[in-house]
């Protein structure tokens, strides 16, 4: 080890391992020495926690859904004209793809997306019509659907399903609720039957029972009794779900989000101007 002689109590040299610096000699002073590495400690201590944990907002932004449409956005999307709602992007990522216009941020993966996929699993290929980012009912494809007789009659929105070959998260007979619709109260035990409740169930009835039909889900599979939630199709295109309110036979059932709410509000809008059926005068 070099040593100056003069001043310094400690010289240490290097040389760089690549040729164009292999001329370069860093000399560091002792007493220097200790000084930097008592700042450079000193910095480090501070600036640790930073590092190691970014702010909360850097790694779980805020993005933005509509209330029926299965992305999420940026605050500026243009595709947010109808609604916008901020959501920590966490759990958008969970139920919601991002938006392939505005390009939002995209999630980490987690141990609840990795649930949600084998979960996924069970559930087979069950066709989502909130995954497949549809607007209007009509565009769902009967061909991705599952197929079933309606075996029993219950109520204007609730039929029992004989399912044909359906995936290990469904059994083969199922109670089912209609997504999206509310029909007058027919059988609550405590209730009094409502107007236009046995007209409505009538229609479900006529409409469905024996019926092979085609069937379609959104984002929950079943409701807080354990019936799926569904929707029943009685051809291409034919969705009964909407047209039990275009008929004025059912409320458009808005307390939880669905992927065609705004298509079903509009038909309910249309139905009331019309006074047909629920909408008519009350006797
Ligand atoms: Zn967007």
């Amino acid at each position: 080890m070099p040593h100056s002689g003069k001043k310094c109590a400690l010289k240490v040299y290097m040389r760089w391992p690549c040729p164009p610096l292999s001329k370069l000699r860093i000399f560091v002073y002792y007493p220097a020495m200790k000084r930097t590495v008592f700042w450079v400690f000193i910095v480090c201590l501070t600036a640790a926690p930073i590092f190691a944990s970014p702010p909360a907002a850097a790694e779980n932004p805020a993005v933005y859904i509509t209330r029926s449409g299965a992305k999420y956005h940026t605050e500026d999307c243009p595709r947010l004209k109808r609604s916008k709602i901020e959501i920590p992007l966490n759990k958008a990522a969970l139920t919601h793809e991002p938006c392939s216009q505005c390009k939002p941020p995209t999630a980490r993966p987690d141990p609840n997306r990795t649930a949600a996929r084998a979960q996924g699993k069970a559930e087979g290929n069950i066709y989502k019509l909130s995954a497949a980012g549809l607007q209007n009912s009509r565009e769902a494809e009967t061909s991705r659907m599952l197929t079933a007789k309606v075996a029993e009659h219950i109520d204007g929105d609730t039929v029992r399903l004989l399912f044909d070959n359906p995936p290990p998260a469904i059994t083969t007979r199922e109670t089912v609720r209609l997504l999206g619709v509310d029909t007058p109260e027919t059988v609550h035990p405590k209730k009094p039957v409502e107007f236009f409740g046995k007209e409505a169930s009538d229609f479900t009835k006529t409409r469905l029972l024996g019926k092979n039909v085609y069937i379609a889900f959104d984002r929950e599979l079943r409701d807080r009794y354990g019936r799926l939630l569904v929707y029943i199709y009685t051809g291409p295109g034919e969705c009964f779900n909407a047209e039990i309110i275009r008929q004025g036979y059912a409320h458009a059932y808005l307390r939880f989000p669905f992927q065609f709410m705004d298509e079903f509000k509009e038909l309910q809008r249309e139905a009331r101007e019309k006074g047909l059926g629920l909408w008519g005068k009350k006797p």
